[in-house]
């Protein structure tokens, strides 16, 4: 740790004490706390500010979903969407075993099966691809004795598929990658004016602290827009792509991990549904084509619609006790062309200051690598003591207080 007088000396006020970092961390979501543990581990001083709680924009109201891109392939074709993202499971599987850096042994998946169904066989030429030799070892049909329980009811005769992909617990996630940080990540919104930029790096002008950083690394989701309009960074981009999630609260007493086909007409899931613990029962969480429509509903319209969706999709559970509730949340991303889905994570250095949004949470090992490879070698040492409180892990939206 070094520590240097600034200009307040000259004032003869009491300076401000410099400390240096490798690496400062605007935003303390999923991408915020997967980097400060790959630095940590390969000896970088790196903190993290986190505005809120930690995780909690997109992070902790997304589906957990750990999936190698193959609902991108309901076109009956494997684009580059499905191709870049296809070894994500196998690789977090690596952490959750701890062969990785990123060490995420301990952590148990909500599920470790995710499933794609429709209410009829027909699924015309979907099921010869879902067969096809470029599939293998990603997608298998199930026989009845395998069905997940909340499709072995006998009023369903469709087909059941098992994917390649898992559910995480992200507010679990999220606790295990702060264990090892948890003293270098601190609660502070960095405010566009508290950032000067150096020859050397950037300057962050904290209170009671002077942080002098070679690279600044935005990880704020939405929050990095303004950050960048500050900086002057004219690209990157930043785009926001909204989504209008529901939130049911029942009595049915199985979780479903699953992709609904059922009379699909365009190459989306018409129900993405995950389940999370909800006292003692299941809340079940519906994105998929239902949260980009619902966008343009308001919520008890939305709530209304996904009452119908579920009874078309699922008619043997009675969904007339559920509870409905929705959320609207912005997915945040670099800007594409017409405002389509980016396909990769994302990382790209503007002078001192590192542009990073994992775009995916599946995609955050993608956006490790590719943020490591932006960096000069460490200074040995450890991080210094920041005079700002300890973030605390935010809370997932259907938590109850
Ligand atoms: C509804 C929904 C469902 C999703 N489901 C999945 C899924 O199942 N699988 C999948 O792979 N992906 C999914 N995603 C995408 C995934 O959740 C996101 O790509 C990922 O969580 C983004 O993480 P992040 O850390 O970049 O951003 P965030 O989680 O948004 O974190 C950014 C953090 O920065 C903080 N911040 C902002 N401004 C400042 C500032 N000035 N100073 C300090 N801190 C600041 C915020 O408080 C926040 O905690 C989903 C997204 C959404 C919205």
């Amino acid at each position: 740790m070094t520590a240097a007088p600034d200009q307040a000396a000259a004032g003869g006020r009491e300076p401000t004490p410099a400390l240096d970092v490798d690496a400062a961390i605007v935003g303390g979501g999923i991408a915020g706390l997967w980097l400060a543990n790959l630095l940590h581990v390969r000896g970088y001083r790196a903190v993290v500010l986190e505005a809120d709680g930690i995780g909690g924009s997109q992070t902790l109201a997304s589906q957990g979903m750990i999936h190698g891109g193959l609902k991108y392939a309901l076109s009956g074709n494997l684009t580059g969407a499905s191709e870049a993202i296809a070894g994500m499971p196998e690789r977090w599987r690596r952490c959750l075993d701890g062969r990785d850096d990123v060490d995420l042994a301990g952590l148990a998946p909500l599920s470790d099966r995710y499933y794609m169904f429709a209410g009829s066989t027909a699924l015309g030429r979907l099921t010869s691809f879902f067969a096809s030799r470029s599939l293998r070892g990603r997608i298998r049909r199930l026989e009845r004795p395998d069905y997940p329980l909340a499709l072995a009811d006998p009023g369903f005769h469709g087909v059941v598929y098992e994917l390649n992909d898992f559910v995480l617990d992200t507010p679990a996630l999220l606790a295990t990658l702060l264990r090892p940080v948890a003293d270098r990540v601190y609660r502070h919104r960095l405010l566009p004016e508290e950032v000067t930029q150096t020859d050397a790096g950037c300057e962050l002008h904290l209170p009671g602290t002077r942080l002098r950083a070679r690279r600044l690394i935005l990880t704020a989701g939405a929050g990095t827009g303004p950050l960048l309009a500050h900086l002057g960074i004219e690209s990157p981009r930043m785009q926001l792509r909204p989504l209008h999630q529901v939130l049911v609260r029942h009595d049915y007493p199985h979780p479903l991990y699953a992709h609904c086909l059922t009379g699909i007409r365009r190459p989306e899931p018409r129900l993405t549904i995950t389940s999370h613990r909800d006292g003692d029962g299941w809340l079940w969480y519906l994105g998929g084509q239902i949260a980009g429509d619902g966008v343009a509903m308001t919520g008890a319209d939305l709530a209304a619609h996904a009452r119908r969706e579920l009874a078309a999709c699922l008619p043997w559970i009675p969904w007339e006790r559920a509870e409905m509730s929705t959320l609207r949340v912005d997915r945040a991303e670099p800007e594409q062309t017409g405002g389509r889905r980016p396909d990769e994570a994302f990382a790209a250095a503007v002078g001192p200051t590192v542009v990073a949004w994992p775009t995916k949470l599946s995609l955050v090992p993608d956006l490790g690598d590719k943020v490591l490879a932006l960096l000069a070698p460490p200074e040995p040492g450890p991080p210094p003591r920041l005079a700002l409180p300890r973030a605390d892990l935010g809370r997932a939206p259907w938590s109850r207080p």
